[in-house]
């Protein structure tokens, strides 16, 4: 299967074509680039998993040829009839295959927006989802109630720092947009400390590099004035995890193993570590909900992302654990998506 497109893929580039090739225009390329991905597409789909849907394969096609030519995409729209350079349309139709065998757009041009920021990904973390966002944005409301309070003084001096850690942060999207839009608020936020950690070298390193876009001057030791201070810690859930916080916030591996098998199917190639949760999925969640009152100031919340079909489970797990103001929250699709509670 993977050879027969393969050879449609090759064909524009081959000798005897060379010259079509040389003259392919934009519109040329995307609607060769769309019958291709259309009949991977035929034939995967009977061996995808019941999850698999048909992608946008237009926009994907667009999103390769706004990357490869960085252009806009109304660049493209408007400029249908210019010619493609031949080193273009090869490297075009290499990564239109990379796409016909599942792999995600977002791993194929190696960033992905999240809550309004651009991040770097690959597939050794998931990619940022929407769903995600509710968390960032509870989180938010929550820390913005607790620093008007470390304003107003109602807290000791020693605590006026809002210290956050993200469990499993992958890519950092959800410590990082945290961070971006917390002080975009004009009110007097105080210091943030903020800790991202994961088991994972190798998602820490993307981790790292999402930090050094976003706050280049984050992760430097500095002077008590400077307000963000961020540390990235390698850590099997809280084994290397210090202190206490205010708030947790994790977007755990959650997804239970035989969902994992064939949510793997398709070929999207997310990292089955990120995403296996063992077989009820809520093998982490148990043991977060179970330390994390040990790393939670008094009146810390946590925040924790989880599938549509345990969320009420997870729940009551956190209250079992003696967390108080337990409830659930939607995604922006309407499933239960985020749990949360406080110490
Ligand atoms: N459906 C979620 C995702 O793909 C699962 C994430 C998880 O297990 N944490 O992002």
């Amino acid at each position: 299967m993977q050879k027969k497109s393969n050879s449609n893929i090759q064909a524009p580039c081959k000798k005897q074509s060379t010259q079509a090739a040389t003259r392919m225009t934009i519109k040329e390329a995307r609607q060769n680039a769309y019958r291709q991905l259309s009949e991977a597409w035929e034939k995967q789909k009977k061996t995808a998993g019941p999850y698999a849907q048909k992608p946008d394969f237009f926009l994907d096609i667009d999103v390769i040829l706004q990357e490869l030519l960085q252009v806009e995409r109304s660049f493209l729209l408007a400029h249908n009839e210019t010619k493609l350079k031949q080193k273009d349309i090869k490297r075009f139709f290499a990564l239109i295959q990379k796409r016909s065998r599942g792999l995600p757009i977002a791993y194929i041009v190696g960033k992905k927006e999240f809550y309004g920021l651009s991040f770097f990904v690959s597939p050794h973390v998931l990619i940022p989802k929407p769903d995600t966002e509710i968390l960032v944005e509870k989180a938010l409301e929550l820390a913005r109630e607790k620093s008007r309070k470390i304003g107003s003084r109602e807290v000791q001096a020693k605590s006026r720092c809002l210290r956050v850690l993200d469990l499993c942060t992958g890519s950092g999207c959800i410590a990082l947009s945290f961070a971006q839009e917390f002080y975009k608020t004009k009110e007097n936020s105080p210091p943030l400390e903020l800790f991202m950690s994961d088991i994972s070298l190798a998602a820490l390193r993307l981790a790292k590099k999402n930090t050094k876009q976003l706050f280049p001057r984050s992760l430097k030791k500095q002077k008590n004035s400077d307000k963000l201070q961020i540390k990235i810690v390698r850590s099997n859930l809280f084994q290397n995890i210090k202190g206490s916080f205010d708030f947790i916030l994790t977007n755990p591996p959650y997804v239970p193993t035989r969902l994992t098998d064939e949510l793997l199917l398709d070929g999207r190639s997310e990292p089955r570590l990120a995403l296996d949760g063992g077989k009820d999925g809520l093998r982490l969640i148990r043991q977060i909900a179970k330390d994390a009152k040990n790393y939670l100031k008094k009146d810390g919340w946590i925040l924790i992302e989880a599938g549509e079909y345990h969320a009420k489970e997870v729940a009551q797990i956190l209250r079992e654990r003696g967390f108080s103001e337990v409830a659930i929250l939607q995604d922006l699709s309407g499933q239960e998506r985020v749990i949360f509670g406080q110490h």
